[in-house]
């Protein structure tokens, strides 16, 4: 059964041919079938070393036994849902004990779940109405956030979504990550009316763009100086670069945090929490309506609760030099016409002729190139996120020998395949 085929199949069913458009790319997306440790096999059985990891989701590596083991452990005596569990109370301490700033949590089933409750939170919690995001920052796909949007949205040419009534989308306001000036003039004008901030603490996005100094150090001080909240999306970071937030690295600490991919460690999974003054506005404590028929769903508590085992004495460097040695020899050749981005252990070649730290940089990257060279390393047996503007990762089950050999394929792709 090849690609091809299969995608007609799928596109009689799903718009495009996917079930969610970031999946999708020219002329049709590899089908695969299976996953192990840092690779993933397609329908023809074919290997590849994988950069994408389910979207950052996979950090432990796929198929890993010791969690496989661990989940059915813990599903043994847990399978009922909808009702409250001793299993979800324990992956909530971890939590809460590693990220210091969610004092009280609620799980839900994805990240656009978790961003979608905290800022209707944060509105409640501060009776204000608008809501300050990052132009493509992606928060997930419901009506708050899709105004200006990254990720798949930006790839696609539409940030904006049609569909969200003009009056939702005027409280939306868009400032840019990395330039104080533009949050500091949509404070001046709608200061009071603020609700919130809501950022990306590294955009991964927009591909990856780490904060310049003192960034983050400035939102806080923003939205404390006219009470507004900030919420900071760690849905990426999360758990990624250390046993914990990125916020704890930098010391910022945000009112609100919102969580997904790692810790549900390939269950569909989000949380939102943070100040216990605030969380404790969420029903049935507080009047501010939140639910979810498979919040804190067995399987996904099980799975989340293997993965942050598996993970805690983990030793996050190994990534982190990996990413770095990745960076570091694809820079050491002058003439390859990219620039490499890396915060940690992720990282985002852009087709650009100069630096990228912010939006209008990043908009100047070549996307076709981009797309060329994401075919080009396919077919070399390494896979990327499919577009200009998402993230690479590499995570725990990745090896020095393989990355060695995915660098060299990258820099002949480089300087040979794509001349
Ligand atoms: N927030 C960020 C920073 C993300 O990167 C994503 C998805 O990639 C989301 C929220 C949405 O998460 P989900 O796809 O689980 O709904």
């Amino acid at each position: 059964m090849l690609s091809d085929d299969l995608f007609k199949r799928a596109s009689r069913l799903f718009p495009g041919g996917v079930n969610s458009p970031v999946r999708f790319y020219e002329p049709y997306p590899t089908y695969f079938s299976r996953a192990s440790g840092s690779r993933i096999f397609d329908v023809e059985g074919k290997e590849y070393l994988d950069f994408c990891m389910g979207f950052g989701v996979n950090f432990a590596g796929y198929s890993n036994t010791t969690i496989a083991e661990e989940i059915m452990y813990l599903l043994d005596n847990t399978i009922p849902e909808g009702v409250p569990t001793e299993n979800e109370i324990e992956l909530g301490e971890i939590i809460q004990k590693a990220v210091p700033s969610i004092e009280k949590m609620r799980f839900t089933n994805s990240g656009t779940e978790a961003t979608m409750h905290a800022i209707r939170l944060a509105r409640a919690f501060t009776g204000r109405k608008l809501i300050l995001k990052m132009n493509a920052g992606f928060h997930g796909a419901h009506d708050y956030v899709l105004v200006s949007a990254g990720s798949g949205a930006l790839n696609f040419g539409t940030p904006s979504s049609p569909g969200i009534p003009e009056e939702v989308a005027k409280t939306v306001l868009v400032g840019d990550f990395n330039n104080e000036e533009s949050i500091r003039e949509l404070f001046k004008l709608h200061g009071k009316d603020i609700a919130a901030v809501i950022t990306e603490p590294v955009l991964g996005n927009l591909g990856v763009i780490g904060p310049e100094k003192g960034f983050l150090k400035f939102l806080r001080e923003i939205t404390e100086e006219y009470g507004a909240l900030l919420i900071f999306d760690e849905v990426i970071t999360g758990f990624r670069f250390r046993y914990g937030a990125y916020q704890d690295i930098i010391g910022v600490k945000p009112d609100l945090t919102t969580m997904g991919k790692i810790i549900g460690g390939g269950m569909p999974v989000g949380l939102f929490g943070g100040r216990a003054d605030i969380m404790n506005r969420i029903s049935p404590e507080g009047n501010v309506y939140q639910s979810g028929t498979f919040s804190a769903n067995p399987f996904t508590v099980a799975s989340g609760l293997a993965t942050l085992n598996f993970l805690k004495d983990k030793d996050y460097e190994y990534t982190i030099s990996l990413a770095t040695w990745v960076e570091e020899k694809l820079k050491s050749f002058s003439d390859l016409g990219v620039q490499v981005n890396r915060v940690y252990n992720m990282f985002t070649i852009f087709f650009n002729e100069e630096r990228v730290w912010n939006y209008e940089t990043a908009l100047k990257s070549d996307r076709k190139k981009f797309m060329k060279f994401f075919n080009f390393s396919k077919k070399h047996g390494i896979y990327f996120s499919p577009g200009q503007f998402e993230a690479s990762f590499v995570g725990m089950a990745h090896t020095p020998e393989e990355v060695e050999m995915a660098v060299f394929k990258m820099v002949y792709t480089l300087e040979f395949d794509m001349n």
